[in-house]
């Protein structure tokens, strides 16, 4: 493989700053993908700034991945040199256990490996993401691309994207449901998209009301201010679901007095401190909280094939890496629209 190269962050309180590295030359069944597009995800800043715990320094974030293929193992079958391939948020698991067998390598029983800061199953290095020149990945891995849509608007499907249409299609949303997506970020952008597609009535919750008209754009019937009470009282026990993006510690409560009785609210944001819920929300309408976490390899790629179908990608500002620390603190202040995506021809 050539040298890699890409941004990593050296420890928590640091930016993130040029880096090279090695990795190693593509096994059997792995192929080599020339990143073209890397998405930055609300969890890459959590990782770069160790706010889970986990992080481990150096690390170069990023796995929402579109590249070209230039390596092809001796017996990978799914891909051809020159072919276009996507990369998520995990790059192996056992590949025996039930929920591997069943395609859910996220819930994989001895755990993922994920494309960064986690232990390579392989060589044993340290896992570094996509905001780099290249990867290295297992053909199971990886995803095909619709050759219909546009590559930097498909690189968040690979994260925000999977993230969003799993859960909303584990909890059957569609026609006939009132459905409500919290926060209008990555995520929530995507989450909103598919629950339109999905012939569900949407209301996108959001703590910017400046994000009114675009929230309408994308697809949502109604939007709610979530921090005016008064805007939110006339919702009471309507919803059937409510999809929970947001980034930083918020209260459960506001929202779970809007479920319908048995009505489920999943998280998907994970933010540094663990949420308030009272009991007494729940216990009045039977309410579930429930967790969701991205998708298997078989959902993910029939996720990019209805995108496909659909014609379906992410809103995204397309940025050089020069500008991924500024990209951080823009996400910090709510102010995406609706993903930063990185063109990695900017790496020099
Ligand atoms: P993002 O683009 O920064 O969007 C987060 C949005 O949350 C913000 O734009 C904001 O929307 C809303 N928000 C922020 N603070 C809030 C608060 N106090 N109360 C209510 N809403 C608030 O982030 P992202 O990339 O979508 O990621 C969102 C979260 O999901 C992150 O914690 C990330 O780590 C996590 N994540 C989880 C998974 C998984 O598998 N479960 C996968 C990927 C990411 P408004 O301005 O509209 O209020
Ligand atoms: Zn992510
Ligand atoms: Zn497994």
């Amino acid at each position: 493989m050539p040298p890699s190269k890409g941004y990593a962050a050296l420890a928590a309180t640091s930016p993130l700053a040029p880096y090279g590295f090695t990795r190693r030359e593509p096994g059997a069944t792995e192929i080599a993908v020339e990143i073209l597009y890397c998405g930055v995800c609300h969890s890459d800043l959590h990782m770069a700034r160790n706010e889970w715990g986990q992080s481990i320094y150096p690390l170069v974030p990023g796995h929402e991945i579109v590249g070209r293929v230039v390596a092809v193992g001796s017996s990978s079958k799914k891909f051809k040199l020159g072919e276009l391939a996507a990369i998520g948020v995990i790059v192996d698991s056992c590949r025996h256990c039930a929920p591997c067998n069943r395609g859910e390598e996220h819930f994989c029983d001895e755990g993922p490996t994920l494309t960064y800061a986690a232990k390579d199953r392989v060589d044993g290095s340290i896992t570094m993401g996509g905001y780099s020149n290249n990867y290295v990945v297992d053909e199971r891995f990886a995803h095909t691309v619709p050759a219909n849509l546009d590559l930097a608007a498909v690189a968040p499907l690979l994260c925000a994207g999977i993230t969003t249409y799993s859960p909303l299609r584990h909890w059957n949303v569609g026609p006939g449901k009132k459905v409500g997506i919290i926060g209008l970020g990555g995520l929530g952008h995507m989450g909103l998209k598919f629950a339109h597609a999905f012939g569900a009535h949407v209301v996108q919750f959001t703590t910017s009301l400046r994000k009114k008209e675009d929230a309408l754009r994308l697809g949502a019937n109604e939007v709610v201010l979530s921090t005016d009470p008064a805007a939110m009282k006339p919702h009471t026990k309507s919803f059937d679901f409510i999809l929970d993006t947001a980034s930083a510690p918020h209260s459960l409560d506001p929202y779970l007095t809007l479920l319908k009785q048995d009505g489920t609210m999943t998280l998907v944001g994970l933010p540094e401190k663990p949420p308030a819920v009272s009991v007494f929300s729940l216990i009045a309408r039977r309410a579930s909280v429930a967790g969701s976490m991205i998708g298997g390899m078989p959902e993910t790629q029939e996720m990019l094939d209805y995108c496909g179908q659909h014609n379906i990608t992410a809103d995204v500002e397309v940025i050089p890496i020069q500008k991924v620390n500024e990209a951080f603190e823009r996400m910090l202040k709510q102010d995406v629209k609706y993903r930063f995506v990185i063109d990695m021809s900017s790496l020099k």
